[in-house]
């Protein structure tokens, strides 16, 4: 864009940006079953609008001028602290930047020279994210191939005397199920380690699936050990984008996480966040839309998300070709092909695209098959007859589709290729080589060859590949 010359009404903007958005995913109605979480009540989603944007031009950086924000944030932390075992809390702009104080406040705290984590292949990436930024390194722990949970004596067995943080998942996003936080945390106790808990996803649903009648084992700051939890206000707890809370167990541990600086001549800094200057409009949302649901709100969201969750790991049981892996507790459902191997996944995911349904693919890794990844929110039971029909279609589509076939050497050629040699332009005429135009405007790519080359890179290569593809796109 050139910047013009003369403004533009609030109506020709919001015209544009409607044309921009058009080739986006719905954020509304449950047929994208990734990164958007819809209570089906619009006047939910009304009440959180108004009140962030009643305190968008509100900053965070400093509570003295601005004491709304002092009390609000207290509000929404008690209210997570309530729900989970207590603690002294931070709201944050979402889950990486949660997990990235619980990390720096691990790290400060313990003083090592060379510190290192513990973490379990299935956790996060945002956990890879902190110690990259925080210069902690990781060391990674394998799950159970079965039930997908890590073991509390592997984790034991990788504490060194470098160990600053051990982490547990309430649940893994991969597959959804629950590590044994307890056990886990016990053994980090035992070693004098600190434990956080990754309910990032979890918090603010497995209590109310728990008052629903799901089994779900204890979790929370509660449990002997757990030292600090992040919980995302942004997933189940149906708030705009930009909420998140992490609590710790203890007031000391959490000035760890606090950063102030005097060492220049202008304000004097005191930040909780890693950003500085921030909208309160996030905070606003998130506090409208626990008051505006309230606890049979959200006990209400939890029963018709179990039944839906129920609904479809059942149903998905029942298409030929496919199986659900593990057993979740939560309602976060993963599914690969069955043993025949006849329905590539990836393939399936372009299908159900094409129809109108965004299922999330996940990679293979660590021993775990590529799969596709669905997150049943409180909208979907109203259309989860409607999921496990377009999944069965897609499903029966890619069987008779067949794998996707990569030219003969393809992944070869992509895992040996110099990236660094590569500038953007070739990497984008090379995307093209695959069917994959990046160009702006071009919509949609057929993902399932994408999907089976990144398969088939160890994830180094795969990460190289990924920024490229960032670089590119955004030109
Ligand atoms: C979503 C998620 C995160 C990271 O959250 P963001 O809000 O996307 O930064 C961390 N852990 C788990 C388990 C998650 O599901």
């Amino acid at each position: 864009m050139n910047l013009p010359v003369t403004g533009s009404t609030a109506e020709e903007l919001l015209a544009e940006v409607a044309r921009l958005k058009e080739h986006d995913l719905p954020v509304r109605g449950g047929q994208v079953t990734a990164y958007v979480y819809d209570t089906g009540r619009p006047e939910v989603h009304e009440a959180a609008t108004r009140a962030y944007v009643e305190m968008l031009e509100v900053n965070s950086l400093d509570p003295t001028a601005f004491p709304s924000v002092v009390e609000m944030e207290r509000q929404v932390v008690g209210a997570v602290a309530d729900l989970l075992g207590g603690g002294h809390g931070i709201f944050t702009s979402g889950g990486t930047e949660s997990i990235m104080l619980a990390v720096k406040a691990a790290r400060d705290l313990a003083g090592r020279e060379r510190p290192e984590m513990v973490v379990p292949v299935t956790a996060h990436p945002a956990f890879h994210k902190a110690a990259h930024y925080l210069g902690v390194s990781v060391r990674p722990v394998p799950v159970d191939l079965d039930t997908y949970r890590a073991r509390a004596a592997d984790v034991e067995a990788a504490i060194t005397a470098d160990a600053v943080l051990v982490v547990a998942s309430a649940p893994s996003y991969p597959q959804g199920v629950i590590d044994p936080v307890g056990e886990i945390a016990a053994v980090a106790a035992a070693a004098g380690v600190p434990c956080h808990v990754d309910a990032c996803v979890g918090g603010w649903l497995l209590p109310w699936l728990r008052e629903a009648g799901a089994g779900v084992p204890p979790f929370d700051l509660s449990v002997p050990g757990v030292t600090s939890l992040s919980c995302d206000l942004h997933k189940f707890g149906y708030a705009p984008k930009g909420a998140s809370v992490v609590l710790f167990a203890d007031p000391a541990m959490r000035r760890g996480a606090y950063f102030a600086s005097a060492a220049w001549p202008g304000y004097t800094v005191i930040n909780a966040t890693v950003q500085s200057s921030r909208s309160a409009g996030p905070l606003a949302g998130a506090w409208a839309t626990l008051r505006a649901l309230g606890r049979e709100g959200y006990l209400e969201l939890g029963r018709a998300t179990l039944e839906a969750a129920t609904a479809l790991r059942e149903g998905i049981a029942r298409v030929p070709g496919l199986r659900v892996l593990g057993e979740p507790e939560s309602s976060l459902v993963s599914f690969a092909a069955a043993d025949d191997g006849e329905v590539d996944v990836f393939v399936l995911a372009d299908e159900a695209r094409a129809r109108g349904w965004f299922l999330q693919p996940q990679l293979s890794y660590a021993g775990i098959p590529a799969n596709l990844h669905v997150t049943v929110t409180g909208v979907t039971r109203a259309g989860v007859d409607a999921m496990l029909k377009v999944i069965a279609e897609s499903a029966e589509a890619a069987r008779l589709r067949g794998p996707v076939a990569l030219p003969e050497g393809l992944v070869e050629l992509v895992a040996g290729l110099d990236l660094e040699a590569l500038d953007d332009p070739t990497f984008a005429e090379l995307a093209a080589s695959v069917g994959v135009d990046l160009r702006p405007g071009r919509g949609q790519p057929e993902m399932a060859v994408v999907n089976a080359v990144l398969d088939g890179l160890p994830a180094a290569q795969r990460e190289a590949v990924l920024v490229r593809f960032l670089s590119v796109l955004y030109g």
